[in-house]
């Protein structure tokens, strides 16, 4: 068994033992072939390619992770993505979650705050031919407006409540993925589902553990207009 294989194997294990969570015993296949697919030590510092199949987080430099290969799989099957979807991702970093979803879906665009990370993802990413990601260095709270409405959006830091600005720029019947949780304490992943009349569904999926989103979260706008979510 070569490392990628063992990777994908430790997905499918981790998959398994969280099946009760996760409410199914596997992902969608199209999200394991772009997995199978996307080489992730390329993503990763040099002296740290060593780690690269394992299933764990790894540091990419300015303090900040690249996501275990399982969360990065679970995330990208959360979306339910279609291959003519335009999804916006906030937190760029590597690029390596932004690579899989090249694979996914028609276009990428993908949110960066901090500009040595931005710039080299991007470069990283167009090397590699993911022609189809777009980088911009910017605080993602706010989302990518002229791109809006997008038919997916993941954020892979954690937020402190559920950003407005990403709400908005959801199309009708779309989904949000983030972690939401206090920084470097309980984080938890959900989905939230936009429905028609601006109404949401909210799904929580399970406890995970991100760098927490920087920069300016306005939580005054984020609390306004706020439709009262069902849970299910
Ligand atoms: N998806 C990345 C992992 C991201 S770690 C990958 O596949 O490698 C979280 C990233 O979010 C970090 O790079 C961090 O700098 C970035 N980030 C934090 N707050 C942000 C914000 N407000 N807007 C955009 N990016 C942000």
């Amino acid at each position: 068994m070569n490392d990628l294989e063992r990777m994908l194997r430790d997905i499918k294990m981790e998959v398994e033992l969280t099946r009760n969570l996760l409410g199914k015993d596997s992902l969608d296949d199209r999200v394991m072939a772009a997995m199978k697919e996307v080489p992730r030590h390329e993503f990763l510092p040099p002296d740290l390619r060593y780690l690269a199949y394992d299933n764990g987080p790894a540091p990419i430099g300015s303090g900040q992770t690249i996501s275990q290969p399982y969360i990065v799989a679970l995330m990208s099957d959360l979306l339910e993505t279609r291959p003519t979807d335009t999804i916006l991702e906030i937190g760029t970093g590597s690029g390596y979650q932004a690579a899989i979803l090249s694979k996914l879906v028609k276009q990428v665009y993908s949110i960066e705050i901090i500009e040595d990370l931005a710039t080299k993802a991007s470069k990283r990413l167009k090397r590699l031919g993911y022609n189809n990601v777009a980088v911009r260095k910017d605080n993602g709270y706010f989302g990518w407006q002229e791109h809006a409405p997008f038919d997916g959006i993941i954020v892979t830091a954690a937020a402190p409540h559920i950003p407005l600005p990403l709400i908005n720029q959801l199309r009708e019947g779309a989904k949000l993925v983030i972690p939401v949780g206090l920084p470097y304490d309980y984080q938890e992943l959900i989905v939230v589902e936009k429905n028609v009349n601006d109404e949401f569904d909210i799904r929580p999926i399970l406890g995970v553990s991100f760098v927490p989103l920087i920069g300016e979260c306005s939580t005054e706008t984020a609390h306004k207009d706020f439709h009262k979510p069902s849970r299910h």
